[in-house]
């Protein structure tokens, strides 16, 4: 790893590491669609994807996750940044570089499972077709018997009957369409899996059943997640790490459970009090309630975009933009907040205190 995209996290084992990463999107308007400014999507994101765990972006609709997701696998070419991408000792190699050949090799160890099963598997093709396309784009397979073979294979590695290759998606659930979009994205043996809310979709029980398979397959594989998800409960079981965005930035990222018992953005705050939450020693926390809509952004507010909506808010946060900074000490698991005011959060336990700030103490 090069010295040059080694701050955003700790450790050397990140086999993605996105750097100031931007995507704007002009608004246009008029007859001569003359540029009246931009939707800031993706605004100077940074993270590390470590090799072998499950880092999930959270955060709400339009804060720019699955823009970021897309970033990363370059469907959507970003207007600034790097995406540096590395297998074992090999060099990174930056993805935004890359030319459409090059990238399309490279695609083949960073592979997408989508949200809705039923839109993203195509109607009209077998399951042999579905899971076997991405084999022969890529000139993975020399016959029509290695074909068969190698989905017969993938179906059994998603617990799906290789029997049933022959059949269309309509005759099965949503829960083993998601199966079978999962065995079409391990087709190529990836080593990154981004599942962008692939069970917001499905049924309660079903989510439980594929986030058991994702887990059993991330064991098996050793495969390595980015979990886009906006519900903070599938999250915390199933990642190591946490990324809470908010009008395009990472506000805070941090371990799962340091995150959660101990959360240093009043946003953070916000969403794990509004998350169903089993646990008897927690669960009557106080919920704290947003008001105000999602920052707009093609319109966002100076300073801290959350800030008309904190109710921590002081006139610092109107006037600048807080960095995201590391709160932890040398050599402890790294945990970073963009707040002005995040090393005086003393939240032992959500809602369990207030922040003490000066205009408290007036
Ligand atoms: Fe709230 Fe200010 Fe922190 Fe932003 S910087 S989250 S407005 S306290």
């Amino acid at each position: 790893m090069t010295d040059a995209i080694q701050p955003a996290g700790r450790g050397d084992r990140a086999i993605i590491s996105v750097r100031n990463l931007v995507k704007y999107f002009p608004i246009e308007s008029g007859l001569l669609r003359r540029q009246v400014g931009l939707v800031k999507a993706v605004d100077d994101v940074s993270f590390d994807l470590n090799d072998g765990e499950t880092l999930a972006l959270v955060g709400e609709s339009g804060c720019g996750k699955t823009t970021t997701s897309h970033c990363i696998i370059q469907a959507q070419r970003p207007t600034a940044g790097e995406v540096h991408f590395r297998i074992g000792d090999t060099r990174p190699v930056d993805l935004t570089k890359m030319e459409k050949a090059d990238l399309k090799k490279a695609r083949r160890n960073i592979r997408m499972i989508y949200q809705d099963p039923y839109s993203s598997l195509n109607p009209r093709m077998t399951l042999l077709q579905i899971i076997g396309e991405p084999l022969k784009i890529h000139g993975q397979v020399k016959s029509q018997d290695e074909l068969r073979a190698r989905v017969s294979d993938l179906l059994r590695l998603v617990r799906l009957d290789p029997s049933t290759l022959n059949r269309y998606p309509h005759a099965f659930s949503g829960g083993q369409r998601q199966r079978i979009a999962i065995a079409r994205a391990l087709s190529l043996s990836p080593k990154v899996v981004i599942a962008d809310e692939a069970v917001s979709a499905l049924d309660v029980s079903v989510q439980a059943q594929i986030l058991n398979l994702l887990k059993e397959l991330q064991r098996e594989l050793g495969l390595t997640y980015l979990f886009v998800a906006h519900n903070l409960a599938v999250v915390k079981y199933e990642a190591d790490r946490v990324a809470v965005m908010y009008a395009g930035k990472i506000v805070e990222i941090g371990e799962t459970e340091e995150l959660y018992t101990c959360p240093k953005h009043p946003y953070t705050e916000a969403l794990i009090s509004a998350a169903p939450n089993p646990d008897p020693d927690t669960k009557n926390r106080p919920r704290i309630v947003l008001t105000g809509d999602v920052a707009d952004p093609g319109n966002l507010p100076g300073g801290c975009s959350f800030h008309p909506r904190c109710r921590y808010a002081e006139d610092l946060c109107k006037q600048e933009t807080p960095p995201l900074m590391e709160l932890s000490a040398a050599g402890e698991p790294s945990h970073q907040s963009a707040c002005h005011f995040a090393d005086r959060l003393s939240l032992a336990g959500i809602g369990a205190a207030e922040l003490t700030t000066d205009r408290d103490a007036a």
